[in-house]
């Protein structure tokens, strides 16, 4: 425990370190000026932070108040206690202490055991904040540990359908909001069935993997989003985006996939795995809901499959009418 002494006198601060060292304290540095003080103090940040701070303000060129308020004005220093060493028993003073940040005060002569007693129950109370700050710290690192895996997808990484159908209503809020064109992908991978078959589902869940590298690099803008919808599907939400830029994109990921080149050995469409696209956009209205928009990119989707696969279809502008069932 690190405890740093401010005394403009030479004799009793060497005192005080006695008093300490005997009671068990000896790591203590002295200051004979305030300014000196707080140089120390901010010089001593992180494992040699100071403790604890006992000042004598009697000749000091500051006042007590002040030279409290004056260390628990910085961030850093605001949670280290202080002790008023006092020549008097000046209510008003120490009451004026105690609001600027004191926590505790001794009058002289200081007592060895007196000292002792503040000291450690200061010093108890201290290690004491530090380990239950330093427990809410890692609480907080662990919850937002938790948010984050509660949104991601364990096998690919990306996106999972809870964070998907959170984000796909904030998109059609803020869409809608802005009268701007929210774009939509389905992307669901061709005979996959087929695939693990015939290679087995360990090699199916790297193919998966690979696919969602390939749609995720297809993406670029800081709202666009690729999240795994469900066993071998995946959505594409992209913001301010019409069917034409979004129909880009689609593009995009089949050749991406094409380039990743991850041979397919028993799919109709060809020698590597391929995907189908189905692609739509909407500017979102009172009339429309997100539903709408997720069934008119799987409708795209099935006319995708319907027409030989590994291709895509658009299906622009979803009447609202039309897509209830
Ligand atoms: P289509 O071209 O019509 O989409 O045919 P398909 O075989 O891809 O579609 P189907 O719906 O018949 O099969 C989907 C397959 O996806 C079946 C299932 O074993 C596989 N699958 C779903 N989730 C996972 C997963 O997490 N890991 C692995 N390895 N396979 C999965
Ligand atoms: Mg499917
Ligand atoms: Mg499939």
């Amino acid at each position: 425990m690190k405890i740093l002494i401010i005394d403009s006198s030479k004799v009793s601060a060497a005192d005080l370190q006695d008093k300490l060292t005997s009671a068990g304290y000896p790591d203590t540095t002295i200051v004979n000026t305030f300014e000196l003080a707080m140089n120390t103090l901010s010089t001593s940040i992180g494992i040699n932070a100071i403790d604890l701070v006992l000042i004598d303000p009697d000749l000091l060129k500051i006042d007590s108040t002040t030279a409290i308020l004056t260390i628990k004005s910085q961030h850093d220093f605001e949670n280290i206690p202080i002790i008023v060493i006092t020549g008097h028993d000046d209510e008003t003073l120490l009451d004026r202490a105690f609001a600027a940040g004191a926590s505790d005060y001794i009058v002289k002569p200081v007592s060895r055991i007196e000292l002792r007693a503040r000291a450690r129950s200061i010093l108890q109370l201290r290690l004491e904040m530090t380990k239950r700050m330093e427990r809410e710290r890692e609480l907080e690192q662990l919850a937002r540990e938790l948010e984050r895996m509660s949104n991601r997808d364990g096998l690919t990484g990306i996106a999972n359908r809870r964070c998907f159908d959170d984000i796909l209503v904030q998109e059609w809020v803020r869409n809608g909001r802005a009268d701007t064109e929210l774009g939509l992908l389905m992307i669901d991978i061709d005979h996959f069935k087929h695939y693990n078959d015939a290679l087995g589902h360990l090699d199916g869940d790297t193919c998966l993997c690979a696919v969602a590298e390939a749609i995720s690099s297809a993406v670029h803008r800081p709202g666009d989003m690729v999240a795994r919808y469900g066993g071998e599907e995946f959505a594409v939400i992209l913001p301010n985006t019409d069917y034409r830029g979004a129909r880009t994109i689609a593009d995009t990921i089949h050749t991406n996939l094409k380039k990743t080149c991850i041979r397919h050995p028993n799919s109709s469409v060809g020698c590597t795995v391929t995907v189908s696209i189905g692609v739509t956009s909407a500017i979102p209205t009172c009339q429309t809901t997100p539903e709408n928009l997720i069934h008119a990119a799987d409708c795209a989707l099935y006319q995708a499959k319907q027409a030989g696969r590994n291709r895509t279809e658009i299906i622009r502008l979803p009447d609202p009418n039309d897509l209830r069932q």
